[in-house]
Parts: structure tokens; C-alpha cells; sequence
């Protein structure tokens, strides 16, 4: 059988190969401790689930319409005006499987062939692989450690200069995975300012948006001029912790809305319609009151605390150089000066693939490597684990460098 050349070219996610060599590892009964983990280590919340139950029982078993319930549109849209200031209406809103649909679709709907996509690297793999799939081209934009893994205007600038006028449309993700990193709203609105002179679409995917933890949010399409040339994607899989779910919305100018919504028609569908009440009323808890956000705010506690321990720990591992993350879940470290220099039993490591191997190996711990992010010097760090798990873990780790220092 002969496969599309656009099949050929696609790579499976390797930040779910790693996870899957854990899982083999773990049931073969080796102690081990994943750090690799995407998702929250929490359940999702009493209203999730009771919703998802009720949403059976009650026969909501049915199509939806393809953009999702008007309840549930409807309150989006109230999410995003209450929350986010965000004045969208419910016909703004598009409801589908998980944020990564979202993103999906609005890069259909947006971008020929041979159009190049501005993506600030390192970032999320989905990204590139479905630019690639619609035969366009990623055009990254460099970030460093120096600029807090930040965009920033000369860097956007750069990118654009060199894409020659092919690249219009920009995937901006924050907080940002893998890196941790977020922005303030004075840092946002000079990147707004290049995106209005130059006439860009942004995809602003801010699906860690309720995991912040020294400063407010801001969300881009917010910025003046912004409204009318973003699309906002978002959803239930981390700030709900609701990943199995899958439900994720986009929300942006109403054009842009019905094309996804026409794709959207003729691919999947409408989104789960249990999974859509569900979400709905958790949701509609967390903006009901305290007793329904209490869920959302004890996972934030949760994760800053950890952020916390996860940075003072690798302050004891040698060699290795990290920023601390404002956001997300994950922590972003530099592991290249250990590379071409004997580590424990003499073994030698050249790049993050190898550096996570070895770990996995030595230290018994699953990280990322940094390569599936666009950058080999890096891995990535998951806190979605117990402090206790990471405790053991950063210890190991510190170990396994220590071999060689
Ligand atoms: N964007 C980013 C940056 C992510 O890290 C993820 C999940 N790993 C997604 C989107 C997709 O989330 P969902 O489960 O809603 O599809």
C-alpha cells in the first residue's frame, strides 16, 4: 500500500513515545518515575462528573449542533467575557475535540499550501506536524533562555524578514510548553504592534491559561486592534483537568468561526455531546462561585507549589541551567554541558534523545527530549507528579549528573 507523501513526511508524537517506553518499563515492575507526563495529576471536577453522568442518564446522547451545544457556547462566551474580557458572542464560539482540533481547524481555514506559519520555537510539536500536514511551512522563530524564552519584536521581525511575505499567520502559546514561559500585557501589546502593521492572524492557544502563578493573565486577543485577527483556543484538559474528555474551543471573528465550523461538519462532527455537558457544568460551577472553583484554584496552589520544589532541587543538580516557569507545567532545562563528557559507567551522551535515554536508564526517570520541541539541547521536565515523586526523581537525577562533575 502506497501512502500520501504528506503521511510519508509525519512523525508520531514523541512526547508520547516516551511515555509509552515508561509504561513498558513500569509494568515490567521497574521503579521508575515519569516526569514526562502532558497532563494534570488531578481528577476532574465533582461537577465534570456528575455532568457527565446526568448527561447520560437524561438521553443527551444525540448530534449537537456541529459548534457545540448552545449552552455551552453560550457560556464560553460568558467565560471569556467574565474572566478573560473578551467580548465574543455564542455564534463566536466553536466547540470541538480538544484545543489541539481547534488548532487544527483554524490552521486549515487559514493557510494555503506553501504559506509559511510563524511559530516561536521551541514549541509544542502538534504544531509543526499539522502545518506540515497542509503542505505549508513552519517558520520558527528562535526564542532563548536569555529573552525568558520569550517572543520578542526583533525576533519577529527577523522571522517575517526572512519568510519574505509568505508567512501571515502566528502560533502564540502562553503560558508556553515547553518552557513555562509568560507574558505580561506590556510585553504582549509590542508584539500586537508588530501584528497590526503587518497584518498577521494570530492563533492564540492559551489552553494553560488558568496555570499562572506570579502574575494576572492577559489574553491576547484583549490587546487593542487585536479582536478582530485572533483566534482564541482554549479548553477543559488543564485547567479542568479533563484531558480524556476532550474539549477544547476556539473563539475569534465570525468568518473564521463558520469555515471551522464547515470543516469541522464534514471531518469529526460535533464534539462528544456527554463530554459537552460535562464541561458545561463544570464550567458553569467555576463561574457560579467559590465551591466550583475551589477544584481549579486547588490544582493552581497545587502546581505553584510544586514549581517551587521542582526549581529549588535542580538548583542541586550540576551542570544544568533552567528558567524558572511563570506557568504551565513544565520546566524547561539546559542539559548540554553534560554532553561528549563520560557520565556514569563511562557512557557518553551527545543530545537530548540520548541524555533522555540515559536518564531513563540510570536515573529511572522519564523525561521529553528537548528535539520534539525543535530544540536538542533541552529536556523537559513534567511537574505533573507527586512533591514526592519529584523529590525522589530530582535526586536521581542529581545523581545520575553528578556521575561526571
Ligand atoms: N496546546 C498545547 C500547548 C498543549 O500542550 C496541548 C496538550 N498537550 C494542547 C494544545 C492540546 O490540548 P487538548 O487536550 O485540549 O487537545
Amino acid at each position: 500500500m502506497r501512502l500520501s507523501r504528506l503521511a510519508q513526511e509525519a512523525k508520531p508524537s514523541s512526547t508520547l513515545a516516551i511515555d509509552e517506553d515508561y509504561r513498558a518499563r513500569k509494568a515490567r515492575g521497574e521503579d521508575v518515575i515519569s516526569l514526562g507526563a502532558g497532563q494534570p495529576d488531578f481528577p476532574s471536577p465533582p461537577a465534570a462528573l456528575q455532568g457527565g453522568e446526568d448527561a447520560i442518564r437524561e438521553g443527551r446522547t444525540r448530534y449537537t449542533d456541529v459548534a457545540g451545544t448552545e449552552e455551552l457556547r453560550s457560556a464560553i462566551a460568558r467565560k471569556l467575557k467574565e474572566e478573560n474580557g473578551l467580548a465574543v458572542t455564542a455564534q463566536q464560539v466553536v466547540v470541538t475535540a480538544g484545543a489541539k482540533q481547534a488548532i487544527h481547524e483554524a490552521l486549515i481555514a487559514l493557510v494555503d499550501p506553501g504559506d509559511g506559519v510563524l511559530i516561536p520555537t521551541p514549541a509544542w510539536p502538534s504544531y509543526g506536524q499539522m502545518v506540515r500536514l497542509l503542505d505549508a511551512q513552519v517558520v520558527p522563530v528562535p526564542l532563548t533562555a536569555a529573552d525568558g524564552w520569550k517572543l520578542t519584536v526583533e525576533g519577529l521581525m527577523g522571522a517575517l524578514s526572512r519568510a519574505g511575505g509568505r508567512a501571515q499567520v502566528l502560533i502564540l502559546n502562553q503560558p508556553a510548553n515547553p518552557t513555562g514561559a509568560t507574558y505580561t500585557s506590556d510585553e504582549l501589546a509590542r508584539i500586537a504592534e508588530v501584528v497590526r502593521g503587518e497584518e498577521i492572524t494570530v492563533i492564540s492557544d492559551e489552553i494553560y491559561e488558568r496555570l499562572v502563578f506570579d502574575a494576572p493573565f492577559t489574553s491576547f486577543a484583549t490587546l487593542p486592534g487585536m479582536r478582530g485577527r485572533t483566534v482564541t483556543v482554549n479548553g477543559f484538559s488543564k485547567a479542568f483537568a479533563m484531558t480524556g474528555w476532550r474539549m477544547g474551543y476556539a473563539a475569534g471573528p465570525a468568518p473564521l468561526m463558520a469555515a471551522m465550523t464547515a470543516i469541522q461538519s464534514h471531518t469529526s462532527g460535533n464534539a462528544c455531546s456527554v463530554a459537552q455537558h460535562a464541561a458545561l457544568k463544570a464550567l458553569e460551577a467555576s463561574l457560579d462561585g467559590p465551591a466550583g472553583r475551589e477544584p481549579l484554584e486547588n490544582m493552581r496552589t497545587a502546581f505553584r507549589k510544586r514549581r517551587d520544589l521542582v526549581c529549588r532541587l535542580l538548583a542541586d543538580v550540576p551542570g544544568v541551567t533552567f528558567v524558572r516557569p511563570g506557568g504551565a507545567f513544565y520546566v524547561w532545562v539546559d542539559v548540554s554541558a553534560h554532553f561528549g563528557r563520560p557520565l556514569a559507567g563511562g557512557r557518553v551522551v551527545r543530545d537530548s534523545l540520548e541524555m533522555a535515554a540515559y536518564l531513563l536508564d540510570v536515573a529511572g526517570v522519564a523525561v521529553v527530549p528537548g528535539r520534539a520541541f525543535g530544540d536538542d539541547r533541552h529536556i523537559r521536565l513534567s511537574f505533573a507528579a507527586s512533591a514526592e515523586d519529584l523529590t525522589v526523581a530530582l535526586k536521581r537525577i542529581a545523581r545520575a549528573l553528578a556521575a561526571a562533575a
